[in-house]
């Protein structure tokens, strides 16, 4: 097949805005475990341009200044069932309840694929962060038809899904956009390989967590993975951002100036430091984002700026892309594993793990 790119691979984030657009079928973005290659098929393509058009890459959003910052939480209920403080979940709760539709990511069937609900108990299933670049599939298209049809539609994802489900859908009243303050995403390919070292199939697994309030490791069908007190290795290379897709060390969301009506995280360097339960960080940029923070039943706090930027280096610059980041992919491309990798390059952690189990080990013997 006769094929030319989109945009560079190093900056695609894999959004997938122009697959959504392309009538011919023409696009695909391959996921190469470390970096997405979007490719479009020359022999499909009518030179229409419209994926260039909404690629956010090709036609940058702009970004918008924070207008508005607090930090709390929703109901225990709710609180439960999230990763941070659930205001994520209480905004999904308030919006459906008031006729909305809400279009987000949940686990089914082995993937973290985005849907679209008006139904509560089916959107119960969006709670919890999940540490991997998510498959938007043709969620936009699926939100612009709503849109369409005068529906009013909220969409919660990462800020590059943000930035296209915008381009794609135009600017619409109607539409309603919150973005994660995000680290950094590891591909479900290599989660998936992770997983199959330890003899979990992803595709039978039937739930998925990444986090338990503050407690980072995987949990897979309520198995936990960690080490004692230290992540499993998949989670440890996500939080040293080693395992990431190469567009995020080049992430342009990864600012104050936020590209959403709303933003969540956690509120680090705050009351999420000595709060164990989550405390989210609730920013807003627009006004309607604003009025949708005030109707929703969200206990709020001041937040001090300040404090929550330097708590948060992803409100400032994307994650710096370590040294050994492209040995990582080099070595996994390989055929080695995930954990032998991730043990060579932090060999600290290595030793930490080894004393854990000869120490579990003694215990079990006795
Ligand atoms: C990859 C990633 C990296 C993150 N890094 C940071 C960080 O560095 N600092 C920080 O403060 N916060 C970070 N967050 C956000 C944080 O983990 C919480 O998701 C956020 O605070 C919302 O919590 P909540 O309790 O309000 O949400 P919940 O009520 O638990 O709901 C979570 C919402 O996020 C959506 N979601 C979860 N995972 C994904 C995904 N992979 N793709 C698209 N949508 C998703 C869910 O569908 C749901 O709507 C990150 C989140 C992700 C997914």
């Amino acid at each position: 097949m006769e094929s030319r790119t989109l945009c560079d691979s190093n900056i695609c984030t894999g959004c997938k805005a122009c697959i959504n657009v392309c009538s011919k079928g023409a696009v695909t973005v391959e996921n190469r475990t470390g970096f997405f290659a979007p490719l479009i098929d020359a022999s499909k393509c009518i030179d229409c341009g419209l994926c260039a058009k909404v690629c956010p890459n090709n036609s940058p959003r702009e970004l918008k200044d924070i207008i508005y910052g607090r930090q709390g939480w929703a109901t225990d209920e709710l609180r439960c069932s999230s990763s941070s403080g659930g205001a994520a979940s209480e905004l999904i709760r308030e919006f459906i309840g008031n006729g909305g539709y809400v279009a987000s990511c949940l686990f089914e069937n082995g993937e973290f694929r985005f849907d679209i609900t008006n139904d509560l108990s089916r959107a119960r299933k969006f709670a919890g962060s999940k540490y991997v670049k998510s498959n938007p599939h043709l969620i936009y298209k699926e939100i612009k038809d709503r849109l369409g049809r005068g529906d009013r539609v909220l969409f919660i994802g990462l800020p590059c899904q943000s930035a296209a489900v915008q381009n794609v859908c135009g600017d619409c009243d109607n539409l309603f956009t919150a973005d994660l303050i995000c680290h950094g995403t590891p591909s479900v390919q290599l989660l998936r390989k992770y997983l199959a070292e330890k003899g979990i199939d992803l595709d039978k697994a039937r739930d998925v967590r990444f986090r338990n309030d503050n407690n980072f490791g995987l949990v897979v069908d309520g198995n936990r993975l960690v080490c004692g007190t230290l992540p499993d290795h998949y989670t440890y290379g996500f939080l040293k951002a080693i395992n990431y897709m190469e567009c995020c060390y080049n992430c342009r969301y990864a600012a104050y100036q936020r590209v959403s009506d709303i933003t969540l995280g956690d509120a680090w360097g705050q009351l999420a430091d000595t709060d164990a339960n989550g405390v989210s960080l609730i920013l807003c940029q627009t006004e309607k984002g604003k009025v949708l923070i005030e109707h929703a039943d969200l206990e709020l706090f001041d937040v001090d700026m300040e404090k929550a930027m330097a708590a948060n280096p992803q409100l400032n610059h994307p994650a710096a892309k370590p040294r050994k980041r492209d040995w990582f992919f080099e070595q996994i491309g390989k055929g080695r594993s995930v954990s032998e990798v991730t043990d060579k390059v932090f060999v600290k952690y290595r030793i930490k793990r080894l004393i854990r189990n000869l120490f579990e080990g003694r215990r079990t013997q006795k």
